[in-house]
């Protein structure tokens, strides 16, 4: 299994990205963000797509460099056509545009629309703790993707809708939650299907809607589905999936899951809240400390080794992987030097 440090990996994948016709300031944005997910450890969102984004290309559904427009402004606001550029793209300025607009109106949303997919969401909300503000991203699938069930229900109605928060802490890793409003994200299934695995019981439902753990379950026909996040308490993932899609989809007028769209987008919201017009960070930063403080002193359960705060798996594999490098799996590279192969680079370098 091949091994690559960060600055490889990000030089591989910003040149092939170059090579199928991606403006080379777009292609380093892609390279950082793919690679910083194989870093944080979601090798599901990383370098592995590159042979999917470069077919979206090639097929005309991602438009390289197209303009990202304005439509509607104010100080704490914005809607965004992404005009079906790059996800990674559009939604890293979208961001930065939010962080810009909170450092005068304290809070701002930003709303997306005609956007590809935008990948792992938590990079985003990252970016706003890193300028000391909390950050919110939130997306549907622009009405595509109808993979998970509502409470009650036994198809797939919604798609995996998922949410990421960051909050900056004082010393260490910003906190980041980052979780889809099914019980799993999609592609986990495709993984077990690829490896003849089963899923775990409570992942999945058949199209009678009964427990399974056969992933194939999914893709018959007729398909079975994913269960929203919850167990037994499901209500409250679906009710969590059912507000992402509206202020996804609704909001930015991407459309939301049941609207017969068949193009796969993110409908986007970007929030950013600057904590030093609320509270002085160094209060702030008190009552994170503690909170952490406070529940890592649980006595821990059978099984469990220690109490952890979201992203801090993310700031460990990340430091790991920094340290002894990131491997990449035989097949995901024999795919990746394909697809180079394909956009002209007989020989990666890096
Ligand atoms: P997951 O189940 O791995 O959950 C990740 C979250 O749980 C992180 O915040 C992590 O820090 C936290 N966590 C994990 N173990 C923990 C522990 N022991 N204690 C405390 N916190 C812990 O992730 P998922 O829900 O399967 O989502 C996978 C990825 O897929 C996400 O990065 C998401 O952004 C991405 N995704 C993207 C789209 C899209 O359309 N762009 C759609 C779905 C999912």
């Amino acid at each position: 299994m091949p091994n690559f440090t960060q600055n490889q990996l990000e030089k591989i994948t910003t040149d092939i990205f170059e090579a199928g016709g991606v403006p080379s300031d777009e292609a380093a944005i892609i390279g950082e963000l793919l690679v910083a997910s194989n870093l944080a450890g979601h090798d599901s969102h990383g370098v592995l797509r590159i042979p999917q984004y470069i077919g979206l290309i090639e097929s005309g559904l991602i438009q390289p460099g197209a303009p990202l427009e304005i439509e509607r402004e104010s100080p704490s606001h914005a809607l965004i056509n992404g005009n079906w550029g790059f996800g990674h793209v559009i939604a890293q300025k979208a961001m930065s545009l939010a962080i810009e607009k909170a450092k005068s109106s304290t809070i701002s949303a930003i709303s997306v629309y005609n956007c590809n997919h935008i990948g792992r969401i938590g990079s985003y909300p990252m970016m706003a703790a890193e300028a000391d503000m909390v950050g919110i991203t939130m997306v549907n699938a622009g009405g595509t993707a109808l993979y998970v069930a509502p409470f009650g229900g036994r198809d797939g109605r919604l798609a995996t809708n998922p949410i990421a928060i960051a909050t900056p802490t004082r010393e260490g890793h910003p906190m980041l939650l980052d979780i889809t409003s099914s019980v799993v994200a999609q592609g986990k299934i495709r993984v077990a299907l690829n490896r003849g695995d089963s899923v775990p019981l409570g992942w999945l439902m058949n199209s009678e809607g009964e427990p399974t753990s056969n992933p194939e379950d999914l893709m018959e026909s007729p398909p079975g589905a994913l269960l929203p996040l919850g167990g037994i308490v499901g209500h409250k993932g679906y009710a969590l999936g059912l507000m992402i899609d509206i202020l996804g989809g609704a909001l930015s007028g991407a459309g939301c899951s049941g609207s017969g769209n068949t193009r796969l987008q993110n409908g986007v919201l970007m929030i950013a809240l600057d904590i030093a017009n609320f509270t002085s960070l160094d209060d702030f930063y008190e009552h994170v400390d503690g909170l952490v403080d406070h529940v890592k002193a649980s006595p821990t359960a059978p099984g469990f080794d220690e109490i952890l705060t979201p992203g801090e798996i993310e700031a460990r594999q990340t430091a790991d992987r920094l340290r002894e490098g990131i491997p990449i799996d035989d097949e995901t590279w024999r795919q990746i030097r394909e697809t180079a192969a394909e956009v002209g680079i007989s020989e990666l370098e890096f």
